[in-house]
């Protein structure tokens, strides 16, 4: 017999060793603010980091994040992979 609210709780336990953390892919930390190439300006985060409920909050390897310099305007693309995981 089974009661498929048992197996969810299973599913979401945090402390479960083997469990499903990480699934949805590590997340990457990146920062608020960037010095600008350009002009040594400071740049800003423009991009929101996702959060779809499931996992940590952040960025994931392969994301794009976009700065803006507040002195210059240009806009600065910055494409993560996994060295940036941490
Ligand atoms: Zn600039």
């Amino acid at each position: 017999m089974t009661d498929p609210s048992d197996h969810a709780d299973l599913e979401h336990d945090p402390n479960d060793p083997d469990g499903t953390r990480g699934h949805a892919g590590a997340s990457v930390t990146v920062p608020t603010t960037i010095v600008c190439v350009d002009c040594g300006g400071t740049c800003h985060l423009l991009t929101a980091p996702f959060d779809d409920g499931v996992g940590p909050v952040g960025f994931r390897p392969g994301d794009i994040v976009s700065y803006r310099c507040a002195d210059c305007l240009d806009r600065w693309d910055v494409e993560l992979d996994e060295s940036d995981v941490n």
